[in-house]
């Protein structure tokens, strides 16, 4: 303020808002970084957790509380954490809780970055990993260790849509007193709630399905006993994985939803996965929902009729057929994202598993012609169109 200057000198003293007797619907949005407290008994009560308040947003603040909560609902989960996104969420979940000399086991189909930070990062710091077949419970049982502490699954494998063997995977970590981790984010606590099945941990790519449109980056972890929390929430503000307030903010207006969308997703899928069966070119759909998909049997007893919003198919051809496909389908978003209101296609050749040398992801089916649908709220007759156009232009391609 220069000196000539008539603005009031307590323009930046903050003031408390004005009280009233009527109250927002929605939930305010809480940008503040730093909070106040009365005195310095009260902000040693808090640190001491004597108090319950906020302190700097680093180390919580109450959006981010607010959307924990609302997860922590739907997965029957308690004191669950709001990290920046799904990695940090996994990132939590593993460097928090895992030790030099420790081992862990993970599905040799996690999503990518999972993967990554279970083969480059972990070993870094000295904590061994061994990838397995999670579909196949005695290829896990051979992998264990007695320093095996964690094993980390994905209940629907990305973007094969194969099922893990939850139940004995869980009987075998109760036996043998292994956290038993489980990323939901594919199947949703609508399909599958693993705290119901014996699960220590479980992770969400909030980003996903649960937030719904494509306009954040969360991820969610928590665990059934508080002291494995504790140790999470200490690494968890220590690496300042936490949120945005304006993310989380987004993100429960989008969970409030959730249900809906993911209902009417799930029947386009299974429409749509029975379409595309029909179409010249296609040379199979694999869909947990169809009678046709190897663990269809398996699906249908874990995720009770939830078969999920996620369809993969492959067409005749090559590259070129693929391009032609994406080619003529221009309304249709080709990113490689899931969970969104509108439907996306990746291909994952391109995509997902760029790296992985190609004799290894065509022994699990990923080849030139091969595509991942996330399926969307739109009309059933508007994706009809696009994949017949789609698959009618890879044909003349070939
Ligand atoms: C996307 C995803 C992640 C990572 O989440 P981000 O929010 O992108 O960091 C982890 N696990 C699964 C299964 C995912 O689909």
């Amino acid at each position: 303020m220069t000196d000539g200057s008539n603005l009031p000198k307590t323009l930046v003293r903050r003031m408390p808002l004005q009280p009233g007797v009527s109250r927002p619907v929605v939930t305010p949005i809480q940008p503040s970084v730093v909070y106040s407290s009365e005195s310095p008994d009260q902000l040693e009560g808090q640190y001491e957790g004597k108090e319950h308040g906020y302190t700097y947003s680093r180390e919580g603040h109450p959006n981010a509380d607010l959307l924990a909560a609302k997860i922590d609902m739907l997965e029957g989960g308690q004191g669950g954490i709001i990290c920046a996104s799904g990695m940090a969420a996994v990132g939590t979940a593993l460097m928090g809780l895992l030790s030099q000399g420790d081992h862990v086991i993970g599905g040799d189909q996690l999503y990518g970055r999972s993967l990554r930070m279970m083969t480059q990062d972990l070993p870094r710091f000295g904590i061994e990993t061994t990838l397995v077949d999670t579909g196949d419970v005695a290829k896990v049982a051979a992998v264990i260790r007695p320093e095996t502490k964690m094993i980390l699954v994905e209940v629907m494998a990305n973007p094969t849509l194969a099922i893990a063997d939850m139940e004995g995977i869980a009987a075998l970590c109760a036996e043998k007193g292994i956290l038993l981790a489980v990323d939901n984010t594919f199947t949703t606590p609508t399909a599958y709630r693993p705290y119901d099945h014996g699960a220590d941990i479980v992770i969400h790519s909030v980003t996903k399905l649960l937030a719904g449109h494509a306009d954040v980056t969360l991820g969610y972890v928590s665990a059934k006993d508080p002291a494995l929390t504790e140790k999470m929430k200490v690494f968890w503000i220590t690496m300042g994985a936490t949120p945005s307030p304006h993310d989380c903010w987004l993100a429960e207006r989008g969970i409030y939803t959730f249900d809906l969308r993911y209902a009417k997703s799930q029947e386009n899928a299974a429409l749509l996965a029975d379409y595309l069966a029909t179409l010249p070119g296609v040379k199979r759909v694999v869909y947990p929902g169809r009678a046709d998909h190897p663990d269809h049997a398996r699906a249908a007893h874990l995720l009770q009729g939830q078969f999920g919003n996620m369809v993969s198919f492959e067409i005749e051809g090559g590259r070129a057929a693929a391009n032609a496909m994406i080619r003529a389908m221009p309304d249709m978003a080709f990113a490689p994202t899931l969970g969104d209101v509108g439907t996306t296609v990746s291909h994952s050749a391109t995509s997902s598993h760029r790296l992985v040398p190609v004799a290894a992801r065509e022994s699990i089916g990923i080849t030139e012609g091969f595509f991942r649908v996330s399926v969307g709220i739109e009309d059933i007759e508007i994706l009809k169109a696009d994949f017949a156009a789609g698959c009618a232009a890879a044909a003349r391609a070939v």
